[in-house]
């Protein structure tokens, strides 16, 4: 794994949130994405080096919506940058962690993605991504 590449916060509007974190980092949100497989609405902000993805559920069923219902808003994820997404999901299943997604998925901002279960890391959820062009 290269580096933390985002980390994802759950938030009830990106709109609402996108306006305080753009006040907290004094930065424009640069892309709003919404990706209808998830059922989830993203919006990025970019602070020096680090990249903060918020994310608002679409979706009553969605796993955002889930997750606001059962804790509130809040940290969701911590995205880590992989070279080789398919290599790492490989290493990680034989190293005994649970993925949430046997094949990678089209995720937002260009990535492919993989969701690693939280119980199996110390109650973060973890996700791999890996840029595609
Ligand atoms: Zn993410």
């Amino acid at each position: 794994m290269n580096k933390i590449e985002h980390i994802g916060i759950a938030v009830n509007s990106v709109k609402l949130a996108g306006d305080i974190y753009e006040k907290l980092l004094n930065t424009a949100v640069y892309k709003v994405e919404e990706v209808a497989s998830e059922g989830v609405k993203t919006a990025f902000l970019q602070s020096g080096p680090n990249k903060i993805e918020l994310l608002e559920a679409t979706d009553p069923d969605s796993p955002i919506a889930k997750f606001i219902t059962k804790k509130g808003e809040g940290m969701h994820h911590i995205a880590f940058e992989v070279n080789d997404i398919e290599a790492e999901m490989q290493r990680l299943k034989v190293e005994g962690f649970v993925l949430l997604n046997d094949v990678p998925k089209l995720g937002a901002d260009n990535k492919l993605v993989c969701f690693v279960h939280p119980k199996g890391t110390n109650g973060v959820l973890i996700e791999l991504c890996q840029s595609i062009g």
